[in-house]
């Protein structure tokens, strides 16, 4: 797919990290990009800088999502891509066993509910939702008519003690991408995800330092954290190559996590 001013998006998770850096590149081919995002204030902005349109979405809630697509539609007609990386990271936060009494006792259900929530469910309804809306637009060069990219992590398969529910919902995005994508195939619309490893945004910012240096040294190579500039490069390469399709690809260094 050719992205230019004719193209319209929307990019879900779009006010900071690798959804910002997504909107920004795809902007810069002259599509009109919708930011969904929870971040009313930064969406705002990154939605000005770009000439785009902010729209307040939980991807959790369904109507959320439906009123977002709504607003988007209106702003700059039905999209034709759609990429997901909106997310939250519960790294470390569920599932360590106690060891002493060898308990999985740290295990919060209500943390790994909400985490599946944000990042599979959210994941699955907006690409449900803006593939039904593709569905009506004609088909461009192949008879194509969208591209969706998702986000999933290294960690839907390096997972890690204490990542259970982050592995969960990102290997629920890994393990759907195909059978929507051979679903989808006959509609002319295309799916692929993105693994990445470990990416230089907001979310790794609340790191201490010393752990960033430790992560950014993990990396075989290069090493260092990856930009987000260049996971937005492998988005518009989903996008604009036509013969990428059902793909599950790690963008990461070559990074394979040890076991901690
Ligand atoms: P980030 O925190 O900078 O950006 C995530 C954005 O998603 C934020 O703007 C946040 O407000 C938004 N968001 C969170 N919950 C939402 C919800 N319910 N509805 C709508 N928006 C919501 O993080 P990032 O590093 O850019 O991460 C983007 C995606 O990439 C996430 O899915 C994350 O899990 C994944 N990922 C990131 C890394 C990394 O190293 N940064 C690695 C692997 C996977």
């Amino acid at each position: 797919m050719n992205i230019d001013q004719t193209i319209a998006a929307v990019v879900t998770g779009g006010a900071s990290g690798l959804g910002e850096a997504s909107a920004r590149a795809l902007a810069a081919k002259g599509a009109k990009v919708a930011l969904f995002d929870l971040n009313e204030e930064r969406g705002e902005k990154v939605a000005a800088e770009i000439g785009g349109t902010f729209c307040k979405v939980d991807v959790s809630d369904e109507a959320s999502v439906d009123a977002g697509f709504e607003k988007a539609r209106a702003a700059h007609g039905q999209e034709r891509v759609l990429v997901n990386c909106a997310g939250i990271g519960t790294i470390g936060k569920t599932t360590r066993r106690d060891k002493e009494t060898g308990e999985i006792s740290h295990l919060s259900v209500d943390l790994f509910l909400k985490t599946l929530n944000v990042n599979l469910k959210g994941t699955f309804q907006c690409i449900a939702k803006s593939a039904a809306g593709m569905m009506t637009l004609g088909g461009l060069e192949d008879g194509e008519r969208g591209a969706i990219v998702s986000t999933a992590s290294v960690a839907a398969v390096d997972g890690q003690i204490g990542q259970v529910a982050y592995s969960a919902s990102k290997g629920g995005v890994v393990g759907m991408t195909l059978p929507i994508a051979r679903d989808l195939m006959s509609e002319g619309i295309r799916v692929n995800t993105i693994l990445p490893g470990i990416f230089n945004t907001p979310l790794m910012k609340g790191l201490p330092e010393k752990a960033q240096e430790s992560l950014a040294a993990s990396v075989p190579f290069p090493k260092r954290l990856g930009k987000p500039e260049e996971y937005a490069n492998l988005v518009l390469t989903m996008v604009e190559n036509g013969y990428f399709n059902g793909e599950c690809v790690r963008l990461d260094g070559a990074i394979r996590m040890p076991p901690r």
